[in-house]
């Protein structure tokens, strides 16, 4: 159990860096509109948009004033699954869905918009929509549904099927009458929470909604586009050109894995994203980072510019996911086996081959 309430950060509560505010956006299963990557970008003016691990956008370096003024331009925007919506409100948690289906998009908008301004929903509890494809499944989240399949969680399946929102909600409300303090259902123990889903989930409006028949997966054959921006650092020049593709009628989902899907994207989106992210095979498609110094006081050394150094020179970059980080900390290691290679006081990386999550 922890003792003490987690300190996400998200639109009104920041982070304090060593560089400024910084404040965290979660999407709606990825939906980002051309309005809102375009404010997330000026708004970001001391260094690259960032996409993180749980597919959510970080902007670093803001004032105060700034980032109020950020979460009030875009709660302005509006929109089927805006970032904020016009009371303000941002989704408490991540809700994360696979990328390429329009399928998945309007259980993720359920979840989300049920959650919105929710200050009871711990900000590391991670939710999942699954196509079917097994996808974000993967991601082993505290709360999985998959379209016309069953309930995961903490990615353990279980016997509860039904409607995706509704059984997911119904599955958080579980986790949140049994917690305590835990901030994962992993905390608390999978059957527990299995045993608390009743099958009703009660909405906030006192309304009781059943838990209604499975919906039959539809997998997406549109063709799509997905890009890599290294490290998931965005520039403003790619996310204007992202954001003009929008504008065109392509739809932007970004993902866990921080990168940008495009479906329906215009037949030349790939060469007008070339040279601004990773259109293809690359070398950093395995490689994640921490922020590292300057931007945080605790790092021993510039790890993302040591990053791009040892991959121009060929020593970095392979079938091995590598996380770089510039102290034992190790913040953002992700799960699954990774080589995390950890800058040290003697300014001599150590790499250490983990099997799986280290919790810090
Ligand atoms: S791993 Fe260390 S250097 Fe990197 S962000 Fe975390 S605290 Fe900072």
């Amino acid at each position: 159990m922890r003792a003490r309430p987690d300190a996400c950060p998200g639109a009104w509560r920041r982070h304090e860096a060593a560089d400024g505010a910084l404040a965290r956006f979660r999407p709606v299963g990825g939906a980002t509109g051309a309005a809102e990557l375009r404010l997330l970008a000026a708004a970001a003016d001391t260094g690259p948009l960032e996409l993180t691990s749980r597919g959510s956008w970080q902007v670093r370096g803001l004032s105060g004033q700034g980032a109020d003024d950020l979460a009030d331009d875009l709660s302005r925007v509006g929109g089927d699954a805006p970032l904020l919506d016009d009371l303000g409100r941002d989704v408490p948690c991540s809700v994360v869905a696979s990328p390429r289906s329009p399928a998945v998009d309007a259980a993720a908008r359920a979840i989300a918009d049920a959650l919105r301004g929710r200050t009871d929903v711990p900000g590391r509890l991670l939710i999942a929509v699954d196509d079917g494809s097994g996808d974000v499944l993967g991601l082993d989240a505290d709360v999985t549904v998959v379209l016309g399949g069953v309930l995961h969680l903490a990615g353990e399946p279980t016997d509860r099927t039904g409607d995706p929102a509704a059984l997911a909600l119904a599955a958080i409300e579980a986790f949140l009458a049994v917690r305590c303090d835990a901030w994962r259902v992993a905390e608390v123990g999978a059957d527990r929470v299995r045993e608390a889903v009743t099958g009703w989930y009660r909405s906030p409006g006192e309304r009781y909604q059943p838990v209604t028949a499975d919906a039959d997966p539809v997998l997406d054959a549109d063709p799509v586009l997905e890009v890599l921006p290294r490290l998931g650092e965005v520039s403003r020049d790619a996310a204007g050109v992202l954001a003009d593709l929008v504008d065109e009628g392509a739809t932007l989902r970004v993902t866990p894995w921080r990168t940008v899907v495009l479906r329906d994207a215009p037949a030349d989106a790939r060469a007008r994203l070339d040279g601004l992210v990773e259109t293809g095979p690359s070398p950093w498609s395995t490689l994640s980072a921490c922020v590292g110094a300057p931007r945080c006081a605790k790092a021993h050394t510039d790890v993302r510019g040591d990053l791009t150094r040892a991959i121009a020179r060929g020593q970095a970059g392979g079938l091995l996911p590598a996380h770089w980080v510039g102290c034992e900390r190790a913040c953002g290691t992700p799960a699954g086996p990774v080589a995390v290679v950890e800058g040290t006081p003697s300014g001599v990386y150590r790499t250490v081959v983990r099997a799986g999550r280290v919790s810090r």
